[in-house]
């Protein structure tokens, strides 16, 4: 898996406008965007906005489909410490941390790297961490249809670090469950397996 490769291609005119309007913000905020290291940042900056939101143009239920095997595997599967990246919604600002991701096979398992695919899918658009969980879980239910899934969350917001309460060490954490993963003991063997450093 991959997750930092290079977007392959950046469409042209939005990557002029999205520069345009980062050139200004830089003279608004005081900047002389003609100094020398500042003459490629509005480009730069705009590739990385660009890159950081390709999830709008990415289809997460297809990239699931396009890698469901039949399997006789009933067991849970786990997918721990999945690397998060995302930009909140409220400041566009980025929050990171790790998701943990299981399900139960219905039937059907899928490829392994998928799952990171998928978070990537959701987190690379503008999020509140609430729906980057929902969004994963839905997702997995209603395409996968297995016989439960699960998802946690754990994530720092740099909002929160840099700015406003300028909490340095809180962690956000948020979860999701449906079907069996609904059961209190299923649940709870989840969480204990997630929480665990065996691997
Ligand atoms: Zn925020």
């Amino acid at each position: 898996m991959a997750p930092y490769q290079s977007m392959e291609e950046y469409n042209i005119s939005v990557t002029n406008e999205v520069k345009d309007r980062f050139s200004k913000i830089i003279d608004e905020i005081g900047e002389d965007v003609k100094r020398d290291g500042l003459l490629k940042t509005p480009e730069r900056a705009a590739k990385a906005m660009l890159f950081l939101t390709q999830g709008y143009k990415q289809d997460a239920a297809e990239i699931l489909k396009g890698a469901m095997f039949k399997e006789d595997y009933d067991d849970m599967v786990i997918i721990k410490d999945i690397e998060v990246y995302s930009l909140c919604e409220h400041h566009m600002l980025p929050f990171f941390g790790k998701a943990h991701v299981a399900y139960i096979p219905n039937g059907h398992i899928v490829g392994l790297s998928k799952i990171p695919r998928i978070v990537d899918v959701f987190a690379r658009r503008l999020q509140v961490q609430e729906r980057l969980t929902h969004d994963i879980l839905e997702c997995l239910n209603n395409t996968l249809k297995p016989k439960g899934v699960a998802v946690v969350i754990e994530a720092s917001h740099m909002c929160m670090m840099m700015r406003g309460v300028q909490k340095q060490n809180s962690v956000t954490t948020t979860s999701g469950f449906r079907g069996q993963f609904e059961k209190i003991e299923t649940r709870n063997e989840f969480l204990k397996l997630i929480s665990s450093d065996l691997s």
